[in-house]
């Protein structure tokens, strides 16, 4: 079981995707500060996907990280990906580091940063795998775990797919909710800069991650978009970033008259939970009945026909209900693949 402390301060991290000058670094501090922001993030080394790019402005930038401490009393944090970025970030007094996306990825990087860290108490926050690998992402906190640190949060900032979609990083909302409950008690920030790739999607995308229980965000605000060495077209601007907070419903946790409330609901949903579950119960026992008739009767267990016939009906029933068609066909799927498995499963064992 990995032991997890709480980071404080992390319902909103803003800065921008690079620090660029002191100048910029300054400004965009100037202004999130003025904010409310309680933590500046900014990259000083960037892990580009293609070489050729901008790959942060490297160590001096750490000084410039520096300068927005003492000016305005915010924490700091940056991407660390090897112990040599490790080594000058805690030298620099940064408050807080986070593991990038790609980092994450590659076990031996991870490893080297937790070795790294050994011995510290900083706090470090890890974003997903750049592909939906949840193993990956619950490997990184056992390895800094392994070293010792217990500050630790999860940045979901979207999964990468080989198709163009609306996001430029896919949600998957399901991975982070299932990393919750691998990892009890792990504070879980949504990055939905990097997860639209479009500032003017960045305050949908971020009301919906409060939506799904996130526990903060991560966002990166510009003092001038259009001419960011990176990440141009996902960067808000200070007054976007006002205007965005300013909109945001933030929750707060259910008290005792809202449990009551939705307590004869919820004994509703479990009755009928439990029924589903007694169905589909009755359901495979059914059709482990009609598998037995297939084996003894040389009939393939797939009966496309069948199938499909039955998935379009439901999907016409569901939208009559009120019910999305697309979702029925899922879960129509899900529970027809369960079936062919049991079938095979049982011809296996003869
Ligand atoms: C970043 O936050 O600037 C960054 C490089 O993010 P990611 O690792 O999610 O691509
Ligand atoms: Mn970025």
């Amino acid at each position: 079981m990995i032991e997890i402390q709480k980071i404080e301060n992390c319902s909103l991290i803003a800065g921008p995707c690079s620090a660029e000058s002191q100048a910029q670094v300054m400004d965009c501090a100037r202004s999130l500060a003025a904010m409310g922001v309680k933590v500046f993030r900014a990259g000083v080394w960037k892990p580009r996907t293609r070489p050729g790019n901008f790959e942060g402005a490297g160590e001096p930038a750490l000084e410039w990280l520096k300068a927005v401490k003492t000016e305005t009393g915010m924490a700091v944090t940056t991407e660390a990906a090897n112990a040599r970025h490790v080594e000058a970030a805690l030298k620099a007094g940064i408050d807080m580091l986070w593991i990038g996306a790609r980092t994450t990825t590659s076990p031996f990087a991870v490893q080297e940063v937790a070795d790294a860290l050994r011995g510290t108490d900083i706090p470090v926050l890890v974003k997903n795998p750049i592909n939906a690998e949840l193993e990956l992402w619950i490997g990184a906190f056992e390895r800094l775990a392994g070293a010792g640190i217990k500050r630790m949060a999860a940045i979901h900032r979207g999964f990468s797919s080989y198709y163009e979609r609306i996001y430029r990083y896919s949600p998957e909302w399901q991975i982070p909710i299932e990393l919750r409950r691998r990892i009890p008690g792990l504070q879980v920030i949504c990055d939905p800069s990097h997860m639209t790739g479009r500032s003017d999607l960045v305050p949908h995308l971020a009301q919906m991650a409060l939506d799904m229980k996130a526990d903060g965000l991560f966002i990166e605000v510009h003092p001038d978009p259009c001419h960011a060495l990176s990440d141009q077209k996902q960067q808000l601007t200070p007054e976007q970033f006002g205007r965005m907070t300013g909109k945001l419903v933030f929750h707060r946790e259910p008290e005792p008259a809202d449990l009551k409330f939705m307590e004869p609901y919820r004994a509703l949903l479990d009755d009928i939970d439990l029924q589903l579950i007694q169905d589909l119960a009755d359901r495979f026992h059914i059709t482990g009945s009609i598998g037995e008739y297939k084996n003894t009767h040389n009939l393939a267990i797939l009966q496309p026909d069948r199938y499909k016939a039955i998935s379009d009906i439901l999907a016409e029933k569901g939208k009559e209900l009120g019910l999305d068609g697309d979702f029925i066909r899922l879960l129509f799927e899900t529970i027809h693949a369960e079936s062919i498995r049991c079938q095979i499963n049982k011809k296996n064992d003869k």
